[in-house]
């Protein structure tokens, strides 16, 4: 994996994206420089690493989460002893669905990667005033999401929550989720970064807005929103599926539900048929209540 792009964002801002078009951002405070997400691992780090002490005048690095996807924090591993910044609900899911993902998505590592969760977190929001820099709760694409605004530059690192052309959807609220977006979109921000798609507008945050609404109401979702991914489209109606149950087996287990154990036995949702999906999970609660399990 190597950096396709790094970009100046205003005054102290970069955007590094990968050659996987996953980008992570750095804000180049007076006290601490923040790096907002880890990206895949230890091996890509090793890139914003030398970038970093390549520059003239260097500070310590603050890490920040968006949440706690394998895609944003595999690399937290690379900067031992520093303050990893997250939401609340940051370390809980990295627990719950962290070694699952890294062995699901194993083909994606960078390096040795050791899971570490964040160290300082937050229930609404967290302001660093000395660096002009707010974290603040924003769930929506999952229940642990946050956003970084730099208030100085007027940037705001918006993790997940937008993505061209639809987002993904890991969180039951999706009326949260739309809460969120509206604030993103209302939010006096300059420029808005986004992991997956680099600086985004307005016009996209208002079809993810529509994508989603669509999703809320049941009704038949215009192919044109996902025309270029319909694994995305098919992986969040899969989802959406299996969060209903999975919350059910919750229940049902307690302190026994173990959602690796519990994921492994379905397949990959973006080809699954929906049908096929439902089958599974109902022959699953039927070896449950049969003690078969
Ligand atoms: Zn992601």
């Amino acid at each position: 994996m190597a950096i396709k792009d790094i970009s100046n964002v205003a005054d102290r801002g970069v955007i590094f994206t990968f050659d996987d078009d996953i980008s992570v951002y750095l804000i180049k405070g007076d006290n601490n420089w923040y790096l907002c997400d880890t990206h895949l691992g230890p091996g890509s780090m090793e890139y914003i690493k030398s970038y970093m002490a390549q520059q003239l005048k260097q500070q310590p690095v603050i890490v920040f989460n968006s949440h706690s996807d394998w895609d944003h924090i595999w690399g937290n591993c690379a900067f031992p002893g520093r303050i990893i910044i997250g939401h609340d609900l940051c370390p809980e899911r990295m627990k719950d669905i962290g070694q699952y993902e890294l062995k699901a998505q194993s083909s994606f590592q960078q390096g040795m990667i050791k899971l570490v969760p964040p160290n300082l977190t937050f229930s609404e929001s967290l302001t660093f005033a000395e660096d002009a820099l707010k974290f603040i709760y924003a769930p929506g694409h999952t229940i642990d999401s946050a956003i970084c605004f730099d208030y100085r530059d007027s940037v705001l690192f918006v993790g997940d929550l937008v993505e061209f052309p639809i987002p993904y959807l890991d969180c039951g609220d999706l009326d949260l989720y739309l809460k969120t977006l509206n604030i993103i979109k209302e939010f006096p921000a300059r420029v808005k970064v986004s992991a997956h798609s680099g600086i985004v507008d307005n016009a996209l945050i208002e079809c993810n807005i529509a994508y989603i609404t669509d999703i809320i109401g049941g009704v038949c979702v215009d192919p044109e929103f996902y025309r270029e991914c319909p694994d995305v489209h098919n992986f969040n109606i899969n989802n959406r599926l299996f969060a209903m149950y999975e919350s059910a087996v919750r229940q049902q287990l307690g302190a026994n539900f173990d959602y690796g154990r519990f994921r492994s036995n379905f397949g990959d949702f973006k080809k699954m048929k929906y049908a096929q999906l439902q089958q599974a999970l109902e022959d699953y609660l039927v070896r449950l209540a049969g003690h078969l399990l």
